[in-house]
């Protein structure tokens, strides 16, 4: 098994809009999990922008999707004007899929790669959201857990009409079937969402191998009773891994804090390579 660790423990800045600066701390995890052969899952997260891409078709095609995807995105975590936040996304995305059309031209052994993307950029104390796929977003405000984002599966919409039950999903036999993923081969148009930050958020994006696999109130648990996101993010991988971890898992568990605040960050953990 390995876990990739990045680079944490440290605040990003984010611009001020409301006379009160405030940063972001960020904890990020991604793990192969128990039953994969390599991780398709793609993630990044900078002082700007945050993004979790879960790749998909056959021979390994779906990291370099989701790199692809990640990659696109990268130039957006810069200063990008709050009014051009969406823009600005939808663009990359535009881009994202224009280079994976391009990919697939250029080898056809590609064809059928694909990928999820779920990201969120911050300008000030707005943020941008970013969604295509079953990745998901969820945000932690005044003790409630929310999911921002809705899946584009064929389960979700069952349920959303009304067809099947909460219940039933876990055991549908298209569960893993995606509406919608960003393949270079399809129109693919992203939500897209405008929030507005506040000082105590927390915000969770991860791969539908944690959201899969552990139970909605587990994943609440962890983001309401874990202050740090370093640990965070830790236990909800190893949520992920109790549950037999069928898929690759990953997390990113940004947390919103007025700049004047910021503690020192407790010793890292060692790496743990097993
Ligand atoms: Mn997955």
């Amino acid at each position: 098994m390995t876990t990739h660790y990045y680079p944490f423990g440290k605040d990003a800045v984010m611009a001020d809009d409301a006379g009160e600066p405030l940063t972001i701390r960020y904890g990020v995890r991604s793990d192969i999990g128990l039953v994969r052969e390599g991780n398709e899952d793609a993630v990044y997260a900078g002082g700007r922008l945050f993004v979790v891409a879960d790749g998909m078709g056959g021979h390994a095609h779906g990291e370099v999707a989701s790199a692809a995807a990640v990659e696109a995105l990268l130039p957006l975590d810069t200063q990008v004007p709050g009014d051009e936040l969406l823009s600005a996304l939808e663009q990359a995305v535009l881009r994202a899929g224009s280079t994976l059309h391009d990919m697939v031209e250029a080898d056809s052994s590609l064809s059928g790669m694909g990928t999820t993307l779920t990201a969120l950029l911050w300008s000030g104390s707005r943020l941008g959201l970013v969604h295509i796929g079953d990745s998901r977003a969820y945000r932690v405000r005044d003790g409630e857990v929310s999911q921002l984002t809705h899946d584009h599966t064929l389960v979700q919409s069952l349920l959303d009409d009304g067809e099947i039950t909460e219940d039933e999903v876990a055991t549908h036999p298209k569960r893993m079937m995606l509406l919608r993923a960003l393949d270079g081969e399809h129109n693919c148009a992203p939500d897209l969402e405008l929030l507005q930050a506040r000082a105590g958020d927390r915000y969770l994006l991860c791969s539908d191998g944690l959201h899969g696999v552990a139970s909605p109130d587990d994943v609440s648990r962890v983001l309401l009773e874990v202050p740090h996101p370093d640990q965070a993010v830790a236990d909800l991988v190893e949520l992920a891994i109790d549950g037999g971890a069928p898929d690759n898992v990953t997390c990113i568990v940004a947390d919103v804090v007025p700049a004047a605040k910021t503690l020192p960050f407790p010793a890292s953990p060692e790496p743990a390579d097993a």
